[in-house]
């Protein structure tokens, strides 16, 4: 950031998630803001940098990492592109912000990490939802006991995929589709952050209910089991219409109940059950869970502690996926390797 006053955001590619959730993260803190933009089609690039503001363009990788003014770059390709893209990224001296799942394999994640850490610069993974304040304080209030030992978790993240998202996510297994790594690392990670436990084995069966092809699915539930001995039932879609998102922490002492929590938005309740007794609880501010996470990144990347979700975090919860996706194919319980 030499004589520069912000830190310079590259984005590598032209996506959906960037333009309506990071962009505005990335512009909206005091020391960044997005300089340039990469996609594989020169059309593509020039119309979103103009659609998006975005100063300077590129149709190459290479051309995106030789810009002095990019320090960090977003990675939000299809999830095929992540491990390439963090490499060369990692080994131009670019801080690296890369979307979920951070790679297709965990000795490709590893790999990921690894080059990072040679390279010395700064890795982390996209998991939104621990930003939020809603999970942020059902941490809190279990590491102050306030539902005793935590027993029992259930994650409702079944949703309506929006018409706009339903092309390579349905379609495409080579790029990472199907809703497991897609939402059930999300799932993994929030449960991960919230009860500060690991899962070490997992049972799940998944479906196709009209919207995934081939040999990807739409739908799946399953459990988790924790280091700890907690149990956590999830259930994970693109194709339900009518419900909310939630999550639920049951503990010997109390009850936390977070009501439409799964969510990209700075929304939801949560709420305390002791007995016959719940309350709801004051959550304070809701932050946009973008920026929260953009602000951390920019801190890490100044010097000043780490992601909000770390290169290692993004492991975890891809490791906690293929152990889902391996017990949909095999109908086994399966242990999950880190
Ligand atoms: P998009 O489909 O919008 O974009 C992914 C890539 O597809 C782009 O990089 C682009 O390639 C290509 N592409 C986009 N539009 C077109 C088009 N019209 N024609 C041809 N190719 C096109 O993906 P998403 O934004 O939905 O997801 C991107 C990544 O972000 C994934 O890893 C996903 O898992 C993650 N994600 C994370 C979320 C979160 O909250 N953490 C939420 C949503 C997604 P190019 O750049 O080369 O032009």
């Amino acid at each position: 950031m030499t004589n520069r006053q912000k830190l310079g955001w590259g984005l590598i590619g032209a996506s959906d998630i960037a333009k309506t959730r990071m962009i505005e993260a990335i512009n909206g803190q005091p020391d960044s803001s997005v300089v340039a933009v990469m996609s594989t089609s020169e059309e593509r690039a020039k119309s979103y940098a103009a659609e998006n503001g975005i100063p300077r363009y590129y149709a190459s990788l290479d051309s995106l990492l030789a810009d002095p003014d990019v320090d960090v770059v977003y990675i939000s390709t299809t999830n095929e592109r992540h491990k390439a893209e963090v490499t060369a990224a990692a080994k131009a001296g670019k801080h690296v912000l890369c979307e979920k799942p951070l790679a297709l394999t965990m000795p490709d994640a590893r790999d990921m990490l690894e080059t990072c850490k040679q390279a010395r610069v700064v890795l982390g993974t996209n998991h939104h939802l621990r930003n939020a304040v809603t999970h942020r304080t059902v941490r809190r209030l279990i590491k102050e006991g306030v539902i005793g030992k935590p027993l029992a978790a259930r994650v409702f993240h079944a949703v309506y995929l929006p018409p706009r998202l339903q092309g390579w996510r349905l379609k495409k297994p080579e790029a990472g589709g199907g809703v497991i790594l897609d939402i059930t690392v999300h799932d993994a990670d929030t449960l991960h952050f919230a009860l500060d436990d690991d899962a070490v084995e997992v049972v799940a069966l998944s479906e196709q209910q009209g919207l995934a092809q081939g040999a990807l699915e739409d739908a799946v539930m399953g459990v988790i089991r924790f280091r700890s001995g907690l149990l956590a039932q999830f259930h994970d879609a693109f194709t339900i219409r009518h419900t909310h998102t939630g999550l639920e922490v049951h503990g010997t002492e109390g009850s936390l109940f977070g009501e439409d929590v799964m969510t990209q938005e700075p929304q939801g309740r949560l709420y305390l059950r002791k007995g016959e007794k719940r309350e709801e609880l004051d959550l304070g501010p809701h932050e946009n869970l973008y920026a929260h996470q953009v602000r951390y990144f920019n801190a890490a990347v100044q010097g000043q502690g780490a992601p909000f979700a770390t290169a290692e975090d993004g492991l975890r919860s891809l490791a906690v996926a293929m152990a889902v996706l391996e017990s949909t194919k095999t109908g086994r319980r399966v242990g999950v390797q880190y």
